[in-house]
C-alpha cells in the first residue's frame, strides 16, 4: 500500500475505535486545528473547493475542543515552540482560520469570545477590504456557474483553454488545475462566460476589512500573515517567495500597525525546502509559522503543523481528531512523524 491508501484504510479505520482510545494512544499535549470560515450560507466562492462549516457544526465543534481541551493563550504557543510543554491539566489547542474571510468578524469571533477560546487569523494583504479576489475563490464561482453555461459558451472556453473537449466534467478538471500563474487565463473565462468577479467582491464582500482586522488585533486575536496573495510556495522562485512574505509583513506594519511576525503557509508547506523555513525566522523575522501537514512534528521547532478540519469524509472536529490521532500512532510504530525535508 502507499501512503495514501494507508492514511485512507486508518480513516476509515477510525469510526469503529472510541475517542478517548484514540486520545490515549497518541498523546499529544498540543494540538493546532485549522479552519477557514463558518456559515450557514452558500457561499458560492467556497463550496467547491471544501465544505462550509455551519454554525451549529462549530459550536459542536467548540464544546468538543473544550470538553477535551484546554483552550491555549498564545504566550503559551510560544513557550511550546521554546521547549517548554504546558504543565499539567488536559492537552492544548490553539485554533487558527486561513484567508482572511468577513465571517472571522460576523461570526467567528463573536462565538469564539462567547465560548473564551484563543485564535489565530491568517490574512493576505491583496485580498483585505475586498480589492481582489483570491484566484481559488475565482475557480470556485466559475465551477457554480458551469452547469448553466451554454454549448457555445462551453465551447469558447475549451479553445481558451486549449481543450478539444467542451464537456463539463472536462472543464471542470481543467479549471479546478489552474494555478496562481494562471489567473489572467481564469480571468479570460470569467469574461467568456459573464462571470462577474468585481461585482461579486462589490456585492458580496467576501473578506475582512483592514478597519475588521485592527479590531480583532484589539479585541485580543492574534493576526498572521497567509502570504501576500496566496500562491502554492513550492512552485515559486527563492526571490518570489521572499517577496510574499516581506509584502504582506510591510502591508501589516504599514496600513494594519502591526509588528509582530507570524506567519501560516498558503495551501501546504510540502516541498518547500529547509532553508526557506529556516529563512523565515532568519531573515524575515518570524517568530512562529504554522503548515498543514496534520499531526506531524516538523525538524523546526518553531514551525507548527496545523489539523485540516474541513474533510470531505468528516463532518465533527471530534471525527477529524480521531482519525489522525490513529493515523499518527500507526506512523508512529513506522517511525514516520517527522517531516523530512529537501
Ligand atoms: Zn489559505
Amino acid at each position: 500500500m502507499n501512503g495514501m491508501s494507508v492514511k485512507k484504510a486508518v480513516y476509515q479505520l477510525s469510526r469503529a475505535v472510541p475517542f478517548g482510545l484514540a486520545a490515549r494512544l497518541c498523546r499529544r499535549h498540543f494540538v493546532f486545528p485549522f479552519y477557514h470560515v463558518v456559515s450557514d450560507e452558500k457561499l458560492p466562492h467556497i463550496r467547491q473547493l471544501y465544505p462550509v462549516v455551519t454554525t451549529s457544526r462549530f459550536r459542536d465543534d467548540l464544546r468538543f475542543w473544550l470538553q477535551n481541551f484546554q483552550p491555549a493563550a498564545f504566550p503559551e504557543v510560544i513557550d511550546l515552540i521554546s521547549g517548554g510543554a504546558p504543565s499539567g491539566g488536559k492537552p492544548r489547542f490553539f485554533l487558527t482560520f486561513d484567508d482572511g474571510l468577513r465571517e472571522m468578524a460576523d461570526l467567528v469571533a463573536p462565538l469564539l469570545q462567547e465560548f473564551g477560546v484563543p485564535a489565530a487569523f491568517f490574512v493576505n494583504p491583496a485580498f483585505l477590504d475586498n480589492r481582489r479576489l483570491f484566484y481559488r475563490h475565482k475557480i470556485s464561482l466559475l465551477l457554480e456557474k458551469l452547469p448553466a453555461f451554454s454549448a457555445a459558451v462551453r465551447h469558447a472556453v475549451a479553445l481558451k483553454l486549449g481543450q478539444e473537449d467542451a464537456s463539463k466534467k472536462l472543464l471542470e478538471s481543467v479549471l479546478r488545475k489552474l494555478t496562481w500563474r494562471d489567473e489572467a487565463l481564469i480571468d479570460a473565462v470569467a469574461a467568456i462566460g459573464q462571470v462577474d468577479f468585481d461585482g461579486f467582491l462589490t456585492s458580496q464582500k467576501p473578506y475582512l476589512t483592514s478597519e475588521q482586522v485592527k479590531t480583532l488585533w484589539q479585541q485580543g486575536f492574534v493576526i498572521g500573515s497567509h502570504s501576500y496573495d496566496h500562491p502554492l510556495f513550492s512552485e515559486l522562485s527563492d526571490e518570489e517567495r521572499a517577496a510574499q512574505v516581506e509584502e504582506s509583513f510591510r502591508f501589516f506594519e504599514e496600513k494594519l500597525e502591526i509588528s509582530e511576525r507570524i506567519f501560516a503557509f498558503p495551501f501546504t508547506d510540502d516541498g518547500v525546502q529547509a532553508a526557506f523555513i529556516r529563512s523565515l525566522r532568519e531573515q524575515h523575522g518570524v517568530a512562529v509559522s504554522f503548515g498543514t501537514a496534520g499531526l506531524k512534528d516538523d525538524v523546526f521547532p518553531f514551525h507548527l503543523q496545523r489539523i485540516a478540519m474541513e474533510n470531505p469524509s468528516f463532518y465533527s472536529a471530534r471525527e477529524m481528531i480521531r482519525a489522525e490521532y490513529l493515523y499518527h500512532f500507526a506512523r508512529s510504530l513506522a517511525g514516520k512523524n517527522k517531516i523530512g525535508r529537501p
